[in-house]
């Protein structure tokens, strides 16, 4: 497998007392280096910037500009008071969706059938505004990437960070070309307030999007449960890559969060992906960090999913 690795990520990291900051990320670091610094299954690549026409594949380049003129005068929210402007925030966040997409250049080559970018997962901003301390959403970048310039077909994205993926889920609420299914804490009792059951898509992509709440204190057992209709709902869908946002603010501890999960969780989910992406997709599979704001419950459940990609 590759994974993402370079002083470029940590600059994604808002400034005085935000709950997104590098030490979580380099606390993963920390114990990548440590449990799987010389494992043979595991190769690293350095960060790479998307330039302007890359994030333009899903946001608008009015957007994109605000960013830059936004971030070029260093103060102020990107949106209503949880994504901070910030100096080279602007390259930070282009740094992260590159990334992502060297990944997905290297799956759609061959070279590795497996990735990983911590920094990844940015899936609250929007095609027009930054939310969530999202500013580029490298997923939805990713996904017209697969789609537009490199002719998939289908993508198929699942998302287990303790937010509703809000920007993915009705940024292609009608495209039928991406499948999607999100376990989070129910929206009536967490940011972003959205993702209820009865919204499954619309026009030809009605039933290709499964929202699951669970409600606020839900643990292991209520996810592995859920977890089951993710993989049934999969299961009866073709796709030819699986985009995995692994966000670990749902476990037990999380200082903005109510969910209770273990790290078992994130191992669960990434086996029974693995394995259904060895049975549908040749293999394919992407995932990205996502959320996770006590920096040893984020080492912890990426490091489970890493091990489970690397086959440690
Ligand atoms: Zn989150």
């Amino acid at each position: 497998m590759v994974i993402v690795k370079g002083p470029e990520l940590l600059r994604y990291s808002f400034p005085g007392s935000h709950p997104l900051t590098s030490v979580r990320l380099e606390r993963f670091y920390e114990r990548l280096e440590r449990e799987l610094g010389n494992a043979s299954g595991v190769r690293f690549i350095k960060p790479r910037m998307a330039s302007e026409e890359e994030l333009t594949l899903f946001h608008t380049a009015r957007y994109v500009e605000y960013v830059k003129r936004m971030c070029e005068r260093g103060y102020g929210y990107l949106d209503y008071g949880d994504t901070p402007a910030y100096r080279g925030g602007y390259e930070a966040a282009s740094y992260v969706v590159g990334s992502t997409l060297e990944l997905c250049r290297l799956v759609l080559r061959g070279e590795t059938k497996r990735g990983f970018n911590p920094m990844g997962g940015l899936h609250h901003a929007r095609r027009d505004t930054a939310g969530g301390f999202c500013i580029f959403n490298d997923v939805g970048v990713a996904i017209h990437y697969l789609l537009d310039r490199h002719g998939l077909k289908r993508v198929a994205y699942v998302d287990i960070d303790a937010h509703h993926g809000d920007g993915v889920c009705y940024d292609f609420y009608s495209d039928e070309r991406v499948i999607f299914a999100d376990i989070h804490q129910d929206g009536r009792t967490l940011y972003p307030g959205t993702g209820f059951e009865h919204e499954i898509g619309e026009g030809n992509a009605k039933g290709l999007k499964l929202n699951i709440p669970l409600p606020p204190y839900a643990g292991d057992e209520e996810f592995i449960q859920a977890f089951g209709r993710i993989e049934e709902f999969l299961g009866k869908h073709e796709f030819d890559i699986i985009l995995f946002q692994c966000g670990a603010d749902g476990l037990m501890g999380d200082p903005i969060t109510n969910l209770q999960y273990s790290p078992r969780a994130h191992e669960h989910a990434a086996k029974r992906l693995l394995e259904l992406s060895e049975r549908k997709c040749g293999g394919r599979i992407i995932a990205m960090g996502g959320g996770g704001y006590n920096p040893d419950n984020v080492a912890a459940a990426w490091m489970a999913v890493v091990k489970t990609f690397a086959e440690y």
